[in-house]
């Protein structure tokens, strides 16, 4: 198997090739056709098996078969990106967000990244830049959204990395804050694709609670 066969759009593919990727890691063999699908995922993969691959791929391609905007001002002038990357560490959030740039390369895709522990300024003014796709871990992004920088309503693509880990650290109110937000789109209108290394029983519970009609994978 191999990436062509994974109709990921043209550019993306061609960027894929160009980091030197020559064959899909198992989870993303598996990923791509359930999320290009349009079917909620829940993944269970570790770090270091290419999984921010596997939900970064079907998600540029399918923000890209959507016609992405140059994100969306809404009447408040918060940001409304089309998909949003939930991670529990800064260096997860600059991973992803490394790797989304990477792959977004001459598309219209813009890759922007907030983390907590740092000024808010330039983070801010990268956003108010335009920014479809954002990569946060949860707190910086709670602040962001109760200041009315970045809004939820046009979230087509909500990705949750890491789960089990930002449960351990204590994030999940801040989660279920985020998801049961007024104005994220339901679930069934929007995709939700949750990535864990194990699968607990809390894990369970926020799969049964945040995915609609899933599809359980294990590599
Ligand atoms: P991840 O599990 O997403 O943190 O990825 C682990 C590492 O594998 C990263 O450095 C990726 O750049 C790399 N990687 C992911 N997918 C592939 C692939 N299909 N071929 C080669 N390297 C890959």
């Amino acid at each position: 198997s191999s990436f062509e066969e994974a109709n990921l759009y043209e550019t993306l593919a061609s960027n894929v090739k160009k980091a030197g990727y020559l064959k899909p890691t198992p989870v993303q063999k598996y990923s791509l056709p359930v999320i290009l699908g349009g079917r909620d995922l829940m993944a269970c993969a570790q770090t270091g098996s290419g999984k921010t691959a596997a939900f970064l791929l079907p998600v540029l391609t399918g923000m890209t078969r959507d016609g992405v905007g140059g994100g969306a001002f809404s009447e408040s002038g918060a940001q409304e990106p089309q998909a949003l990357i939930v991670t529990p560490t800064r260096e997860l959030a600059l991973q992803i967000s490394h790797e989304a740039r990477k792959f977004s390369h001459s598309t219209m895709i813009r890759p922007v990244v907030a983390y907590g522990g740092t000024s808010v300024q330039y983070q801010l003014r990268e956003i108010s830049r335009g920014c479809n796709l954002l990569v946060a871990t949860p707190g910086r992004l709670m602040d962001f959204i109760e200041k009315a920088k970045v809004g939820l309503s046009k979230i087509k693509y909500l990705v949750l990395d890491e789960a089990d880990r930002m449960l351990d650290m204590g994030f999940e109110p801040v989660i279920r804050r985020l998801v049961g937000s007024p104005n994220m789109p339901n679930k069934g209108e929007r995709q939700t694709l949750m990535f864990s290394a194990t699968f607990p029983e809390e894990i369970q519970r926020l799969a049964g609670d945040f995915l609609n009609d899933y599809v359980y994978l294990t590599v």
